[in-house]
């Protein structure tokens, strides 16, 4: 499905970012991981990957840096020559209450989730126009869309995360390339990890499939939303989140 075609993973060491690196390697793509920090992490996914009989290019950058950006697009460029999926998936969180929330737990959160969108879709746009062609993916989240107590930071930027996604998505269709965001609904991977058992049970009892998700739920709707079968869906938002925001 995706054969010969060159994707951009963000944040790709662990959780979705991985389960999605590893879905579009199955499906033939070569794939750019871009890490920040986790170098092993990133070399086991680097490995997991070749392992399909595709190619893997290691990109250590922090995304919320604007020159980062253009250093994981040209990578990617001069490695396959192409860039013709970007997944923004990096992302942190720093949750407090408003009452609490320091101003760098503020900003960091938004310099990183949605700064990062802006950092490498722009340097990608420039390439996927000359080529006519591109999808581009964010996730976003279901507290994006709901918001949540003590995740104004986050929040704000996962809504932001929707801005952008519309307004690229109507300034980039008329070369041929789509973007839609998801939001994932609670998903298990570190990020939640972290969350007490008390949390996630109260959690699990508001969503109507009674489960989490897991990361390979996200990874299968992004690999629809790359593939042809998606080729006439732009500016979309999909809630992948067993139905708790309708
Ligand atoms: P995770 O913490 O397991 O993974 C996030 C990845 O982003 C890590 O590999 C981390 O190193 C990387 N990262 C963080 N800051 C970075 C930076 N400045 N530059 C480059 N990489 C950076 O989290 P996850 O659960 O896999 O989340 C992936 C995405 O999905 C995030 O955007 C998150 O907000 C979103 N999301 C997660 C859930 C969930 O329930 N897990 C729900 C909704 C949305």
């Amino acid at each position: 499905m995706l054969k010969g075609k060159t994707a951009i993973v963000t944040g790709a060491s662990r959780g979705i970012g991985k389960a999605i690196a590893l879905k579009f390697a199955e499906l033939g793509a070569n794939v750019v991981l871009n890490y920040r920090s986790s170098i092993n992490a990133a070399e086991e996914v680097a490995k997991a990957i070749e392992a399909k009989g595709v190619k893997a290019l290691l990109v250590q950058a922090d995304v919320s840096k604007f020159e980062d950006g253009e250093k994981i697009i040209n990578a990617a460029q001069e490695a396959f020559g192409s860039v013709d999926i970007l997944v923004n998936n990096a992302g942190i969180t720093k949750d407090t209450l408003l009452i609490r929330m320091k101003e760098e737990e503020f900003d960091n959160v938004i310099e990183v989730n949605l700064k990062g969108v802006f950092n490498c879709t722009k340097h990608a746009a420039r390439v996927m126009m000359k080529q006519r062609s591109g999808k581009i993916i964010n996730i976003s989240s279901v507290v994006g869309l709901a918001g949540n107590a003590g995740q104004v930071n986050y929040a704000a930027a996962k809504a932001g995360i929707l801005g952008i996604t519309k307004s690229v998505a109507k300034e980039l269709a008329a070369r041929g390339i789509t973007v839609n965001a998801i939001a994932p609904g609670f998903i298990a991977t570190d990020m939640t990890e972290a969350l007490s058992d008390k949390i996630k049970e109260s959690i699990k009892s508001n969503i109507p499939l009674r489960k989490l998700g897991t990361p390979e739920d996200i990874a299968d709707t992004a690999a629809f939303l790359v593939s042809d079968m998606a080729n006439y869906i732009t500016g979309q938002v999909i809630s992948v989140d067993g139905g708790m925001h309708m």
